[in-house]
């Protein structure tokens, strides 16, 4: 196989279970890491059969309807670089991207609420496909298992690397972390911009949605408060 096509083919295709970077093009050859031009790679024909090769005839087919002119140099190649923009954007949805967890046993009976704040998530809505981004809270009080907190991070996202809404990632979330640590209690609280709202349709910039989902202790109104008085107090996200 040519040196490119295996390049281009890789991005199909995962290591060890773990899902890949889908812009880690960089080879390994005799040891040496070789450096490969990110930015020309992406304008390469995709192999025939992959999904960056159906997601960009159909994109192509999208240019194509809307009358554009296909031989202006910016427009020759954008469906090739779209399908594999959609293949970052929709990682979630990649067999076996979902993160692996190693939880561990809570050996110091640790019982108070654990909670990642603030972490920035980017998605597009399933409606529109349209971004939405803004940032996550979570939190759990734990049982008998505990999680590297890393992975909370991980977990946001897992569920916002897909064609989603903010409802449901929140849930997702939630449910998520009932299955696997079977916590005493676990909340998410999302706050986020949509760009289907913002620059069409209703057309108001900067409106921020929450959204919130709970279980367990959180139901009680005093652990529920001792959260969301951590959270950053704002109006507003950049
Ligand atoms: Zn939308």
């Amino acid at each position: 196989m040519r040196e490119q096509e295996r390049i281009l083919g890789a991005e199909e295709e995962e290591e060890d279970g773990e899902p890949r970077p889908v812009r880690s093009y960089g080879i390994a050859r005799g040891g040496v890491s070789h450096e490969i031009d990110l930015d020309e790679l992406e304008n390469e024909p995709a192999r025939p059969g992959t999904r960056v090769a159906r997601v960009a005839a159909a994109f192509r087919g999208v240019l194509e309807a809307l009358d554009l002119d296909l031989d202006d140099p910016n427009l020759t190649t954008t469906h090739f670089r779209v399908a594999r923009a959609y293949e970052e954007l929709f990682a979630g949805l990649r067999e076996g991207a979902e993160p692996v967890w190693k939880s561990f046993p809570n050996t110091e009976r640790y019982s108070q609420m654990v909670s990642v704040l603030d972490v920035r998530f980017f998605s597009l809505c399933a409606h529109h496909f349209l971004p939405f981004f803004g940032s996550a809270h979570v939190a759990y009080i734990p049982g008998d298992q505990i999680v590297g907190l890393s992975k909370l991070a991980r977990l946001v996202d897992f569920y916002a690397r897909r064609p989603q809404i903010q409802e449901r990632m929140t849930e997702q979330i939630v449910a998520c972390l009932k299955k696997r640590l079977a916590p005493r209690g676990a909340m998410v609280v999302l706050q986020a911009r949509h760009f289907c709202m913002e620059m069409r349709g209703v057309s108001k910039p900067g409106v921020l949605t929450t959204t919130s989902a709970l279980s367990g202790l959180f139901e009680e109104d005093r652990v529920r408060q001792e959260f969301l008085s951590l959270l950053p107090s704002r109006t507003s996200l950049g």
